[in-house]
């Protein structure tokens, strides 16, 4: 991530343009603009090594209007309370514009995961749970996974939680593993959302998938699954895939041509993302700078890692043959990469479309912690590629009519549906 990059301004700035496109009344884009609920907070926490250790936590409620609040909880040394902020309204967009009746919220913890042990993370998620446990639950605010989180830790959250209310409370928190209350699918939900979304941004583009080049950045959960599924449900070749190198603290694109092997890729990281850089050698894989990925000459970049990749200087290393963009991150692309990104012509498919996946079967796991029932996977999956496939036409749909830029499209779809939600409860008028 560039860190000059306030992802918060960012999310303002994105909001902004369209409020004035919209000429949305300024008590409304006074609701709209921040978040009306934040909780900073401190963990203490006792490390194996019996020194005490005090973790900054955070969670931010930008808007509840459709529901209950609903977003992960990102585990990153570079949290902040702007980049919680800015994520938390990006869900609030994501939900309205999955239509899954949910509002926007994000959770933090200030923390390289990698540092810790298994013991000292489980005592971080039960004490980000002890500090926040009267603010959120399955009628209030329901966190989730994000960067640097996973499924356990979601299971030991729900159990605190659960302990705390003397109640088993399952529908506190989504993405919990399979058989611990989780849904089946979740896994690959993010990552096949993002494909089902670009299956059908080919098909507005009159583009048979089949055979068609990727570049991926990042190669953690979300990269892992569009990696999979633009080979096995495209039917294309992913060429490269570029990753953090938690040891050496920097990136490297993964390059094989003829198309990476997504699965062998995954057999070699570990759980924060990193590739070994020595078996994929030995696999016949060219290892490249960070920002290789970028330039390379192929059909559709899933930026599926972090915020601010796509920047005004890196726009302009982007291949004249690229003709979409999906945006497994949140948050990927700068205004400043975007007017390049229009002026050029590429399809883009915003984050809190491409990305939604993820948290519409999230919204499918708590439907299911409700009735107590449990779907198949094929059921969650092929209910996921319905939203999903809803939720690209309008959009779509919207940037035809209007004749806007996706982004905006997504940013009118999704306000006016927060908005309509805050006018029938009366919050405005
Ligand atoms: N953290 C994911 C996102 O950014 C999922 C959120 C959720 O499942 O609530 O969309």
């Amino acid at each position: 991530m560039d860190h000059h990059i306030n992802p918060f301004e960012m999310a303002q700035r994105q909001f902004d343009e369209v409020a004035d496109q919209l000429g949305l009344d300024a008590g409304v884009r006074a609701i709209l603009r921040w978040p009306l609920r934040e909780y900073a907070f401190r963990i203490p926490v006792r490390m194996d090594d019996g020194s005490l250790k005090v973790f900054q936590g955070f969670r931010v409620q930008h808007n509840d209007a459709r529901g209950p609040a609903k977003g992960g909880i990102r585990w990153a040394s570079y949290e902040t309370m702007d980049t919680v902020r800015a994520l938390a309204t990006w869900m609030t967009w994501k939900c309205a514009v999955a239509d899954i009746p949910l509002g926007g919220g994000k959770g933090g913890v200030v923390v390289d995961p990698a540092t810790l042990s298994v013991t000292e993370k489980e005592r971080i998620c039960r004490g980000w749970v002890d500090q926040m446990w009267k603010n959120i639950g399955p009628r209030m605010d329901v966190p989730a996974p994000d960067v640097g989180s996973n499924a356990q830790m979601m299971g030991w959250m729900m159990d605190e939680y659960s302990k705390l209310v003397g109640q088993y409370t399952p529908g506190v928190i989504t993405g919990k593993p399979a058989g611990g209350g989780g849904s089946l699918g979740r896994t690959e939900a993010t990552g096949f959302g993002v494909i089902y979304t670009t299956r059908e941004a080919f098909k507005h583009l009159g583009i048979d998938p089949k055979g068609k080049l990727a570049a991926v950045h990042g190669f953690g959960n979300v990269a892992q699954y569009a990696t999979i599924g633009f080979t096995e449900l495209l039917g294309g070749l992913v060429v490269c895939v570029a990753c953090w190198d938690r040891n050496d603290k920097c990136s490297y694109t993964f390059t094989k041509m003829d198309g990476v092997d997504p699965h062998f890729l995954k057999s070699i990281t570990d759980q924060y993302g990193t590739i070994d850089k020595e078996k994929a050698k030995a696999a016949g894989y060219l290892i490249e700078d960070g920002q290789a990925w970028l330039s390379k000459d192929v059909d559709v970049l899933i930026p599926a890692a972090i915020e601010g990749v796509l920047t005004g200087e890196t726009a302009g290393l982007i291949s004249p043959r690229v003709k979409i963009i999906a945006e497994g991150a949140n948050g990927p692309t700068t205004p400043e990469a975007d007017a390049v990104i229009k002026q050029r012509g590429i399809f883009d498919i915003p984050d809190f479309l491409a990305n939604a996946g993820g948290v519409t079967c999230s919204y499918f796991e708590g439907v299911q912690n409700d009735m107590n029932f449990y779907w198949s996977k094929d059921e969650v999956l092929a209910k996921l590629d319905q939203k999903m496939t809803n939720a690209f036409w309008a959009v779509t749909d919207m940037s035809t009519k209007r004749n806007v830029y996706m982004r905006n499209a997504a940013y009118m779809v999704a306000i006016d549906r927060v908005v309509q939600a805050m006018k029938l409860r009366g919050w405005v008028w």
